[in-house]
């Protein structure tokens, strides 16, 4: 059986992005003890790479190249933000490095890099750590099978062989 919509996909991959100098930096990876499961075709993955595994079969091995656009978008230069230090009065202060959760006044929760402290405020990175870098994956297709009809309600796999709990 060959990958489209409506199998699920287990596949192993490594990813790696682009410093500066061009050379290859390792994000993460996902070998055949910790597989990546999902339901191909539900959105759940980026569209350009479940494009690239689009007929793909068990045993094939596949390598490509997404560009920022086609992963996790550009960096945002507008997503940067200088939050008041006395935000941090009874938390504590952040360090450089750390990701804080944040809440706007709608409810939305989000993630921050924390970028710098300042005397009177912190700076913070609000994109996505990935963003504004291409994104090279490289792995194997382990099994490929039909949904059960129960996945197809859900939504998503259950499992390598469809009787994982959730
Ligand atoms: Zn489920």
């Amino acid at each position: 059986m060959s990958i489209k919509p409506n199998t699920v996909v287990s596949l192993t991959y490594e990813l790696h992005t682009t410093n500066e100098e061009g050379q290859q930096v390792f994000v993460e990876k996902a070998d055949e003890q910790n597989a990546l499961v999902f339901l191909y075709g539900t959105g759940m993955m980026l569209p350009k790479f479940e494009e690239h595994l689009a007929g793909l079969n068990v045993g094939d091995e596949y390598g490509f190249e997404l560009t920022a656009a086609d992963g996790y978008g550009e960096l945002d230069p507008g997503a940067f933000a200088d939050l008041p230090i006395d935000m941090f009065k009874e938390a504590g202060l952040p360090a450089v490095g750390d990701v804080i959760p944040l809440q706007d006044n709608q409810g939305n929760h989000f993630r921050a890099g924390v970028t710098a402290i300042h005397e009177t405020a912190v700076s913070v990175d609000l994109n996505h750590p990935m963003a504004g870098k291409n994104l090279i994956f490289a792995g194997k297709i382990l099994t490929v099978r039909e949904a059960t009809q129960e996945e197809l309600s859900h939504g998503h796999a259950h499992g390598a062989d469809g009787h994982e709990g959730h």
